[in-house]
């Protein structure tokens, strides 16, 4: 069976905190969708919000190629009629071959927080629903609450639904709105739902408040829907809404559903990433399926194991959605995991060799210290190309300085930092100042090294952390500082720093994101 995917991303998901779209990155991730082959896309609400408005005007210029594009908003209002009502012709003049209309199917939900009567709500269905097909619009049904409004009064949800269906919708989508069900529950209603509409399609809108969303998806899949709405990485609000991802990854590699294309799955820890990228958010290292430690292995007894039989430890092949097997570095480790670690990042070194003893003896009195490469892989390469003879030494420090100060009215302290360094045997001093130390010194290094190597301006720091570790016995508390950064092509690194300084700290990460950054330059 053909399982329709229904993006919300650019509506649903923007409600999160700490998310802001810009028209331009609704557009950029709504072309992204399209290519990915995502089956619809919804892109917001025309007329409730300006910046929605914009978009759908501007995606009239270059429509998608594969999805459809859909406009999301409410059914008429009570005593209104459907030729005046403001937000439908908000919904026409959006001009998408489909609309999305949210409508109250909970009895509670009408009585009391629309206010109306419970017939006057099935009108409102009934006539936005049949005005919106005479205008010649696929039309998909958001039932809101159905779930909670299902427990309350099971025939007057399936009132709502057949008021819709009566006018001729294309799909209805039952919505647990809260989050809430469990997944025994959707299987259970789903199914009789789609018993009770054998000619429509039925789908399925889950929120993750019970951390239920994916299998709240699978289940009403199993009961005959099918039609998934979620959004990419989970975003929205409160514990965001079902997580797309691992659902069309479940739908098609475990369950054999027809959903999206095969080649899609390759890509979806990419396109997980560009989303993550886009909206500006660090991705989840323990997503599922995608996540940088969803096919980690931890070093130590099943090492030599996961060499020969790795399927024993991986429930799918990370190339199978685009992910990479990785083998974190740590103190219990032996040069059997510093060669396969190797040969992963494309070195060839024997277990048995010097080079794999000098670099297993750096990492263990370097772990000592308080590094760790466990999250740093891009600082471990960098050492095992010191170790190979294969120098990523850009410039030498001359030295660094880093002045902050605070006056009494100023809100946040003036960070400035001067950095001196020696760059093809010439000295360069640059001066910059940032939010705060780290960024002030990325600036500084930035100025004195962009010249000799442009490509610098492709790198953008995206993440910055800190930790306090004690490292070995008898020596004081350090701080590790671990970066991130990427580059235009979506390549993503981190590395790592460790000093009793946190300066010093961040400086040394610094210096490796940069020189990973450049180390084909
Ligand atoms: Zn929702």
């Amino acid at each position: 069976m053909k399982i329709s995917v229904y993006d919300t991303t650019l509506r649903d998901g923007s409600q999160m905190e700490g998310i802001s779209f810009s028209v331009e990155d609704k557009i950029r991730i709504a072309r992204r969708l399209d290519a990915f082959g995502i089956d619809y896309i919804e892109g917001g609400w025309p007329g409730a919000v300006p910046k929605d408005t914009e978009f759908f005007t501007r995606m009239r210029e270059a429509p998608l190629e594969r999805a459809k594009l859909c406009a999301f908003g409410s059914t008429r209002r009570a005593g209104g009629n459907v030729e005046t009502d403001p937000f439908l012709a908000h919904l026409l003049a959006a001009e998408t071959p489909v609309v999305t209309l949210v409508a109250k199917s909970s009895r509670w939900q009408v009585t009391d927080v629309l206010r109306t009567t419970l017939e006057e709500n099935l009108r409102m269905i009934a006539e936005s629903v049949a005005y919106l097909k005479a205008s010649g619009k696929e039309v998909i049904l958001d039932a809101e609450h159905f779930f909670d409004g299902w427990k309350l009064d099971r025939e007057y949800t399936l009132a709502a639904l057949a008021a819709a269906v009566e006018s001729g919708v294309d799909v209805l989508v039952p919505c647990d709105t809260n989050g809430g069900t469990m997944p025994h529950e959707v299987g259970e209603i789903i199914g009789e739902v789609v018993a009770r509409f054998p000619r429509t399609s039925i789908g399925m809108h889950p929120h993750d408040d019970g951390d239920c969303g994916t299998a709240n998806a699978i289940a009403a899949v199993r009961a005959g829907a099918n039609h998934v709405q979620g959004t990419i990485n989970g975003f929205g609000e409160r514990t965001g809404n079902a997580n797309l991802i691992p659902i069309v990854a479940n739908l098609r590699l475990k369950l054999g559903y027809e959903c999206l294309d095969e080649q899609a799955m390759g890509e979806l820890t990419r396109l997980s990433h560009f989303v993550d990228e886009v909206a500006n958010m660090a991705p989840n290292p323990r997503a599922a399926y995608v996540g940088r430690n969803a096919f980690t292995h931890k070093a130590g007894l099943h090492v030599d194991g996961i060499a020969k039989h790795a399927s024993a430890y991986e429930h799918v092949e990370p190339d199978s959605v685009g992910n990479v097997r990785r083998l974190p570095v740590s103190e219990q480790s032996g040069t059997a995991t510093i060669a396969q670690k190797a040969a992963l990042l494309g070195y060839s070194i024997d277990k048995r060799s010097e080079t794999a003893r000098r670099v297993l003896d750096e990492v263990t009195r370097r772990e000592h210290e308080g590094y760790s490469y466990e999250g740093a892989e891009a600082s471990f390469e960098l050492l095992l190309k010191g170790a190979t003879g294969d120098s990523t030494h850009r410039f030498d420090l001359v030295g660094y300085r880093v002045l902050v100060e605070k006056r009494a009215n100023d809100p946040e302290p003036i960070t400035e930092a001067t950095v001196r360094v020696r760059v093809d045997g010439v000295e360069r001093l640059t001066v910059a100042e940032g939010d705060g130390p780290v960024h002030a010194l990325d600036g500084a290094l930035r100025a004195a090294l962009v010249d000799a190597y442009p490509h610098l301006r492709d790198i953008e720091l995206t993440d910055f952390k800190v930790r306090v570790v004690t490292a070995g016995e008898g020596t004081a508390a350090r701080v590790r500082a671990i970066i991130e950064s990427t580059d235009h092509q979506g390549t993503a690194w981190s590395t790592v720093g460790v000093s009793t300084n946190i300066i010093e700290a961040s400086w040394r990460a610094l210096v490796d994101a940069v020189e990973y950054g450049l180390r084909d330059s």
